[in-house]
């Protein structure tokens, strides 16, 4: 994931235009159309455990893993620790063969390519005559390894152990139980390998499917997992339900449903799939990418550790995973792409035009003489500013009539980002 961030006109004007602000979020939730059946859940999973969610994450990101780059003896203490926990889930599977390990065939894997690849699937079967669709539900495991003066390790906590720690607690809390105890699709749990190497484990799966790529129903990709937002902000971000209006009224379901966390939808473009549900995107299948978010300043450092997570947050975040793979497991239908993305989700170049009109505005937040650390949560403020405004603005602005109804809702929209960094 990248915490690259672009100015945008942060606050002046508060309260006075929040039933705007309203407006905006409530016009943009949805359809009106009779909700999915797959609303009356009857399965759950267990609420993730926070205690044993941070106990995966400490090994993952111990000194002895060394940052799990793939093809590293790190990386393979991290899968026999993945494979060791779904032998002992019940109510799951392979999904090939004997073993939940599946190594990525040389043909799958760019030329120059040498390193072994292990991807690693478990599946909780589905029961009935859509038993043999798939919910794929994604995280991986691999990261940076040690540094490049060999003293110190990226041990990727939040990128992405966190991920796999909510992965395997789902995993493993499947209701389990006889006959038909099983939602209508199967959901298949799946580690990926090499994703920071440019996402090859999750492009050799799609190159070589373990089973027809035309059986997932829906990708939901963990990255960027198990750290709130901001110190203050517990809610997430889902990038990718304009790829699908009967996602994006789930997704708006399960925020209500789930009542204390939230993950607010985002375009699709806004990270440029750098995670792995972009090789499932482009061929067609239904995929977002599920993030709590970074700290500022620990993407791809060592300073990505497991203290800066939030147990709570990667908890409520896992409960909330688990809520919306289980409603796109029990819908009747398949949750229907569109193409191109719907409107109300701008496009980079959207962002572009807004940015240029807007760049000089933080210098009247900041004053003359900014520390390096206000910047930086300035930047993030108005990442996640413009990350709302990506699912919530209709087009660009126009007309000054137009610009200054943009500008007050920004002002309304960034106003308690910035406030509660700053
Ligand atoms: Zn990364």
């Amino acid at each position: 994931m990248s915490c690259a961030s672009e100015s945008i006109e942060p606050a002046r004007r508060k309260s006075v235009f929040l039933p705007l602000v309203v407006l905006l979020l409530t016009s943009a939730c949805g359809s009106d159309e009779a909700s999915n059946p797959g609303g009356d859940q009857p399965f759950a999973f267990g609420a993730a455990d926070e205690a044993s969610l941070m106990t995966t994450v400490r090994s993952l990101t111990a000194r002895g893993m060394n940052g799990r780059r793939t093809g590293t003896d790190g990386a393979q203490q991290a899968a026999t620790l993945i494979v060791a926990a779904l032998g002992n889930c019940p109510g799951v599977e392979p999904v090939t063969g004997q073993s939940f390990r599946i190594e990525a065939s040389s043909d799958s894997l760019p030329a120059a390519w040498s390193t072994p690849v292990v991807n690693i699937a478990a599946r909780w079967p589905g029961s009935g005559e859509l038993a043999d669709e798939v919910i794929l539900v994604s995280a991986h495991y691999d990261h940076l390894g040690p540094t490049a003066d060999g003293t110190s390790y990226y041990p990727g906590a939040v990128d992405n152990a966190g991920g796999v720690a909510a992965l395997l607690s789902l995993a493993c809390s499947v209701p389990t139980g006889s006959g038909g105890d099983a939602p209508r699709r199967s959901i298949v749990f799946t580690f990926f390998d090499a994703e920071e190497a440019g996402l090859i484990g999750s492009k050799a799966w799609v190159g070589d499917p373990p089973f027809p790529l035309d059986a997932i129903s829906t990708q939901l990709n963990l990255d960027g997992y198990g750290a709130p937002l901001f110190e203050h902000m517990g809610d997430g971000l889902v990038f990718g339900p304009d790829l699908s209006a009967d996602l994006a009224e789930e997704i708006s379901s399960v925020n209500e449903s789930h009542g204390a966390y939230r993950m607010m939808p985002v375009g699709h473009e806004v990270l440029e799939g750098r995670s792995d549900q972009a090789p499932f995107q482009q061929v067609g299948i239904v995929a977002v990418h599920l993030a709590t978010g970074i700290p500022p300043g620990v993407y791809h450092t060592p300073a990505d550790t497991a203290d800066g997570l939030d147990p709570a947050v990667l908890s409520a975040a896992t409960d909330w995973t688990g809520m919306l793979a289980l409603r796109m497991a029990l819908r009747v239908t398949r949750p229907a792409l569109i193409d191109p993305p719907r409107a109300p989700y701008a496009t980079v170049e959207t962002y572009d035009a807004i940015i240029g009109n807007l760049e000089n505005y933080p210098e009247d937040l900041l004053g003359p003489t900014p520390t390096p650390e206000d910047q930086e949560a300035l930047a993030s403020a108005l990442f996640v500013a413009r990350a709302i405004l990506d699912s919530w603005l209709d087009k660009v602005p126009e007309t000054d009539e137009e610009w200054e109804s943009f500008t007050e809702t920004m002002a309304v929209v960034a106003a308690p980002f910035a406030a509660l960094l700053l």
